[in-house]
């Protein structure tokens, strides 16, 4: 049996890139940028003023002060202020040269004479200057990033309105089991709800990729072979849950093998997660994924999730915070490498969750996030500092 570190390489190194398109710079959160993009201007583009206020020269600013002119944001100043001389300055506006600083308005007194009379002390000169941000030609946004809406400013700022993503991977999720039922369905005696698939495509979404539904495959061997032969055919990744055990009619490794896959690993010396299956094909790549839906969950997010991403070329790594444990913790057993699911507690602490195995579903929704635990590795101690990775 591999380790979790060797699965991850294996898996890491047989993913394919897939192609860029041009999209709307609107639409393209959550998406991953395929090309560098430099500013068509310098920013801010002039000398403005932070602040509604009154620009002058430093050195009159204990003078009493005569407006000259009102500049609003968008128009272009039209004098020179002279001794003495101010102009009232909206935020955003165009500061005239010569000026070396705003005061606020809320530190200004208007005089019966019309003059204007600074009342505070050692104002700030709240004027951003013409380039201080960035220059005409500089890299705004570098290539391989998640586009958050923040980096959407960018490029509006910009101009950059047609930007280069990479593909996002298409994702087949297909279930198995003749004890399934749909969500929708009451479950009989011996039945339980399909909520794998769901949760699957919920991940796959969040992950960036496009995930489709195949539906329930029953344990019968020629029917799961063509279901399984289609999804590789349509997709980039096709994703199995359940059927990859050792009962009797977990024969999912022998169909991916019929389809022409070549199984690259079924077994992970990881908890949970066990019997995690995943195999080449020259249309695609396939996971088989354990039925239950704690450790596809944690499998999907540790194994499939960064293999989407480097099929993008995303520029990832886990986010991993080093946070103390509240309490002490024993493992049952230590002959597998662990993640446990964890909350998040009192002072930036982090406390086990109750979880009663891998299908004990309900344990999941209140995880802040995951820790793992080298195999071997039986107990933690109360305090001890711990790697957790937000889920
Ligand atoms: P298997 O890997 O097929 O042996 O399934 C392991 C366990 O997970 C069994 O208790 C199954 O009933 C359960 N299971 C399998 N597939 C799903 C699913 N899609 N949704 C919820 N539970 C599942
Ligand atoms: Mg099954």
């Amino acid at each position: 049996m591999i380790s979790f570190e060797e699965a991850f390489k294996i898996v890491m190194s047989a993913a394919h890139e897939t192609e860029t398109e041009i999209i709307s710079f609107s639409e393209s959160a959550g998406r991953i940028l395929a090309e560098d993009i430099f500013s068509d201007m310098d920013m801010p583009p002039f000398t403005r003023s932070a602040v509604d206020g009154y620009a002058c020269h430093k050195k009159d600013i204990n003078n009493e002060l005569e407006v000259i002119e009102v500049i609003a944001a968008g128009q272009v100043p039209l004098k020179n202020a002279g001794e003495n001389q101010c102009a009232k300055i909206m935020t955003g506006a165009i500061v005239p040269e010569g000026y070396d600083i705003v005061f606020m308005v809320e530190d200004s007194e208007k005089l019966d004479s019309g003059r204007i009379r600074y009342t505070g002390k050692d104002s700030k000169i709240n004027i951003s200057f013409r380039a201080e941000d960035i220059r005409k030609g500089d890299i705004i946004l570098h290539s391989r990033k998640l586009i958050k809406p923040q980096d959407i400013a960018v490029m509006a700022s910009a101009g950059h309105i047609n930007v280069l993503v990479k593909k996002m991977p298409r994702i087949a999720v297909i279930s198995t089991g003749d004890e399934l039922v749909e969500p929708s369905v009451t479950p009989g005696i011996s039945q339980i709800r399909n909520s794998n698939a769901y949760q699957l495509l919920s991940q796959v979404s969040r992950a960036g990729a496009i995930g489709r539904y195949y539906g329930i495959a029953p344990d019968i061997e020629t029917v799961t072979l063509d279901m399984i032969q289609n999804a590789i055919n349509e997709n980039d990744i096709t994703i199995l849950t359940g059927g990859v055990s050792m009962g009797d009619f977990d024969f999912v490794p022998t169909v991916l093998k019929r389809a022409g896959v070549r199984i690259l690993f079924d077994r992970v010396n990881v908890q949970p997660g066990k019997p995690t299956t995943f195999g080449v094909h020259p249309k695609g790549v396939v996971f088989g994924l354990p039925g239950n839906p704690v450790s596809s969950f944690i499998q999907f997010e540790t194994l499939v999730r960064p293999f989407i991403y480097r099929m993008m070329n995303f520029d990832w790594k886990p986010l991993e915070l080093k946070m103390p444990m509240a309490v002490r913790y024993q493992r049952k057993s230590s002959v597998r490498m662990g993640w446990i699911p964890v909350k998040f507690t009192g002072d930036s602490e982090v406390t086990p969750l109750e979880f009663h195995g891998s299908g004990h579903i309900s344990a999941l929704p209140y995880a802040d996030g995951i820790i793992s635990l080298e195999a071997g590795k039986e107990t933690v101690e109360k305090g001890e500092i711990v790697i957790v990775r937000p889920i």
